[in-house]
């Protein structure tokens, strides 16, 4: 039986909740306060977001409703992967109608800047390299082919491997299901995905961003000139405005709302699982099988198996979550029968039409980003960073204009005049010498 997911104001009962570094504490906001520009939405999209504006210098407000990477980013399974899928045709079309840059941007680009983050900012988040894409059907197998072709032709900087199943299962899945694999080693992976954003936001508060927890945004109103974002205690006066509410932003937007589908994923954690942990997955890496309604899975930094899927459009989650999850996991791994599940728990994703990134602007002050459809740890990071240069850019512009000194007309409302009729006439005279 499928049931509407019952959420509280604070995190949901997960693995990452229980490990999380430090209990985020950011203020309720009470009162009016203005600032450059304003973000809905505390997980990866809208901090690093706040944290993209905060290094270029802005003065930033964050406004989340529960608490920080309360949503799909506290909830997932943690795998550093590109936005836009593996299947080849649909990649050859991709590039076709977006560009070879927004795919570099959305594939690949993205995982780097994680890399780049948790070294600038030394944060704590058992951030590891290595993933696999596993096939179950023949097809699969020649879609890994075409893929990792591709993936050269576009110059790719990470070395891939195709692994045929005794290969596979000796050295990176030990699990009877699969024919074989795709290896990436270098460039992608996994993380604690609550810890990556705590640091994230931790590091943009640190740069002077204003974040402020359990501060719903009921509404907003472009003025114009500046935006006017209400909660129920507190409002922001700001020149721009970034919506990053993604699956759980509700209708805040009706155009946003029109554009994402909510739809829900599940995640167990077993408990550690010691010696055992090497003989299911050697080598370490996350996992994905080729499927659209796909099993993932990984180790935790304390040799659990988090194991995710049974994702539905519904966005409903199974009465029996941890039983259902349960079965599908030892599908992959019998071995683990006699295994407790320490934690169950599911979260909304975002989905598009085209399953592409959703960026852009609703009007000339406000921006947003959204419907990640499954894959956003890593693209997040990428959209985040271009909606920081095109605010950074239209203000750089503004600001060309607005520096240039305008000196006030000498001689009060009552002199101006003559005072401007007499110069014309000077360099009129000078005109006829
Ligand atoms: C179970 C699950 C597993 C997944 N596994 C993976 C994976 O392994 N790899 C991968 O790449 N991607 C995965 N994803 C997708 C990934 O987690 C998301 O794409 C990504 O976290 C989206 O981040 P976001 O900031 O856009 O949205 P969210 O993290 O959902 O953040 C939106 C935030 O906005 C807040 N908010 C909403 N409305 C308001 C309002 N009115 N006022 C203030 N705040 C508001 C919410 O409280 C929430 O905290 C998974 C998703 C789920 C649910």
């Amino acid at each position: 039986m499928l049931t509407r997911a019952i959420e509280s104001r604070e995190h949901t009962e997960s693995y990452y909740a229980a490990t999380q570094n430090k209990p985020t504490d950011y203020p309720e906001l009470c009162e009016s306060i203005q600032t450059d520009i304003c973000i809905v939405g505390g997980g990866f999209s809208g901090v690093n977001t706040a944290l993209e504006l905060a290094e270029r210098g802005y003065n930033v407000v964050l406004l989340e409703a529960n608490r920080i990477g309360w949503g799909a980013t506290g909830r997932n399974g943690g795998q550093i992967i590109g936005g836009i899928g593996h299947d080849p045709e649909q990649f050859k079309r991709q590039i076709k109608e977006f560009g070879v840059d927004v795919i570099r941007k959305a594939g690949f680009e993205c995982c780097e800047i994680i890399r780049e983050r948790v070294a600038k900012y030394n944060i704590k988040c058992d951030l590891t390299w290595g993933y696999t894409d596993v096939a179950i059907k023949p097809r699969h197998m020649k879609a890994l082919e075409d893929w990792q072709k591709q993936l050269e032709s576009l110059g790719y900087n990470h070395a891939t491997e195709l692994v045929d199943g005794q290969t596979l299962r000796a050295d990176w899945v030990n699990s009877e299901n699969y024919l074989g694999g795709l290896v990436n080693r270098t460039g992608y992976g996994h993380v604690h995905p609550l810890n990556l954003c705590l640091g994230e936001a931790q590091a943009a508060a640190s740069l002077g961003a204003r974040i402020y927890e359990q501060s719903k945004v009921e509404s907003y109103s472009d003025l114009g000139d500046t935006v006017q974002i209400k909660t129920s205690r507190g409002d922001v006066r700001a020149k721009h405005l970034v919506l990053c509410g993604n699956a759980y932003m509700g209708n805040l937007s009706p155009k946003l709302s029109k554009k994402v589908l909510p739809a829900a994923s599940c995640v167990i954690a077993t408990e550690p699982l010691g010696d055992l942990a090497k003989t299911i997955l050697p080598g370490n890496t996350a996992v994905c099988d080729m499927r659209t309604a796909l099993d993932y899975f990984r180790l935790s930094a304390d040799g659990r198996l988090l194991f995710g899927g049974l994702s539905n459009y519904s966005g409903l989650v199974p009465s029996n979550l941890e039983g259902k999850m349960r079965e599908k996991m030892l599908k992959v791994f019998p071995t683990l029968a006699h295994v407790k599940i320490d934690y169950g728990w599911s979260g909304n994703m975002g989905i598009g039409i085209n399953r592409m990134p959703q960026l852009g602007k609703l009007s000339n002050n406000v921006f947003y980003i959204q419907a990640f459809s499954g894959h956003g740890v890593a693209p997040t990071h990428a959209t985040a960073r271009i909606t920081a240069e095109a605010i950074d850019l239209e203000i750089a512009r503004h600001d060309v204009f607005s520096k240039i000194r305008h000196w006030n007309w000498p001689g009060g409302k009552l002199l101006r005049r003559p005072g401007m009729a007499l110069g014309m006439m000077w360099y009129k005279l000078l005109d006829e010498i």
